[in-house]
């Protein structure tokens, strides 16, 4: 493991981008990933989000790219946004070191990206559909390719990209540098893990599905009708400064946005889903990070892997029905040893859902009241043990993981 960067022995081009970003020592990830990927060897790395696994990627293989080869580095990331911050990641690393990078993603013009590369790219960084599309054209071969790094490998299986990813790990060299990275890693990544990549290292840091230790969670139960009534009285009395609110459908993050915008004046409110124009997601986005909105309310789309500092609360407008989701969404505060709140609405119905991320987190989560709301009576409010009043209508697994996965990719790429 390395205690600093300087022992890592990077290149100077490299070594200087990595003090002008301001890092000193290697986070966990980074310590047991680089000097092993800048020895080439493949790596099957898992670690919570906000750890440092873009650069525990990007320096090795900027480090080691040979320059006139092209495109020999490509990067496959599931969602728009995350392609476009490890873009951005990327090229800061590489300010040193000329390497042309290019971004291929859905929901804009081809022309751009067929430009781009014809300009001989040294890395690609893509979602998987556009990629495909690209490929189909002829407007790019992946025959070139030497590194090949999976990032959030686990979204991407979940997404339905498992036949994508496999299409395009084909179509790419066998003798090439292979890296995973994730923050869950499930039984299905290890499959093709197996298939994909040579003799791994296996690293894990931390639990396998440990939120960070930084935030703090709660349910706060409700009765289906007062949802909103009790979020925004939640959202009066919270001093947040920059807040994320999950909603499981489109329908419903355009409904809040509505509603907090016409009742929580003071603060500024942004809305991110898959329907929404990409040009005014990357504007929300970008106003939520610069704290132009304080608020920004999305689905699942901006769940994963994004890297947004100074998120002080996370709330879910209601629980995940998939566990790996909440960790994920809460993922996006209490980065970086910064504390953070995470808060559920939970209702009746919910209670299943809410067992499971109990279960998967490895820990009970505080069941909370607020003083002064008029609640109806919710039988989640008195200190029984969860039960849910009905039995949750659930879609059987498949009907429901396709279901998901429609939506997912539509999300994407
Ligand atoms: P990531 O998990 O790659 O999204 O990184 C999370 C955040 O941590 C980003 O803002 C990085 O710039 C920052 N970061 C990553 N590694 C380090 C490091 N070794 N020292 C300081 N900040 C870091």
């Amino acid at each position: 493991m390395s205690s600093t960067f300087a022992d890592l022995g990077l290149i100077p081009p490299i070594q200087r981008a990595v003090d002008k970003a301001g890092y000193v020592t290697p986070t966990t990830i980074q310590a047991r990933a680089m000097p092993e990927a800048l020895l080439n060897r493949d790596i099957v790395g898992a670690s919570q989000t906000g750890t440092g696994k873009t650069a525990a990627f990007a320096l090795p293989v900027l480090n080691n790219i040979a320059p006139g080869i092209h495109p020999q580095c490509l990067i496959l990331e599931p969602t728009r946004e995350l392609a476009a911050q490890v873009e951005e990641q990327m090229r800061r690393f590489a300010y040193y070191r000329p390497l042309n990078v290019v971004l291929l993603h859905g929901g804009v013009g081809y022309g751009p990206q067929t430009d781009a590369l014809e300009n001989n790219p040294d890395i690609v960084i893509a979602t998987p559909g556009r990629l495909l599309d690209h490929m189909s054209r002829g407007t790019i071969t992946l025959k070139e390719i030497r590194y090949l790094i999976l990032d959030e490998v686990d979204r991407m299986l979940d997404m339905g990209f498992l036949p994508d990813v496999r299409r395009i790990v084909d179509k790419c060299p066998k003798d090439r540098q292979t890296l995973f990275f994730s923050a869950t890693m499930p039984p299905a990544i290890q499959t093709l893990a197996e298939w994909a990549l040579r003799d791994p290292l296996e690293i894990e840091v931390g639990h396998r599905q440990s939120p960070a230790e930084t935030v703090a969670h709660a349910f706060y139960p409700v009765a289906m009708e007062q949802r909103d009534e009790l979020l925004l009285t939640l959202l009066k009395s919270t001093d947040f400064h920059s807040l994320m609110i999950f909603t499981r459908t489109k329908k419903e993050a355009d409904m809040l946005h509505s509603m907090l915008s016409a009742s929580l004046k003071e603060a500024r409110t942004a809305v991110m889903h898959s329907d929404i124009r990409q040009s005014d997601r990357t504007r929300a986005l970008q106003g939520f990070r610069s704290g132009e909105f304080d608020v920004i309310i999305a689905t699942d789309v901006a769940a994963r892997g994004l890297d947004i500092s100074g998120v002080t609360h996370v709330i879910n407008y209601r629980v995940p029905e998939n566990p790996e989701d909440y960790v994920h969404r809460i993922g996006r505060t209490g980065r970086a040893q910064k504390e953070g709140d995470a808060f559920t609405l939970l209702s009746a119905d919910e209670a299943d859902y809410a067992k499971a991320v109990e279960r998967f987190i490895g820990r009970p989560i505080e069941r909370r009241r607020l003083e002064s709301f008029p609640y109806v009576y919710t039988a989640l409010l008195e200190d029984k043990p969860l039960r849910p009043v009905r039995p949750p209508r659930r879609p059987s697994p498949d009907k429901k993981r396709r279901r998901q996965r429609q939506r997912d990719r539509a999300e994407a790429s």
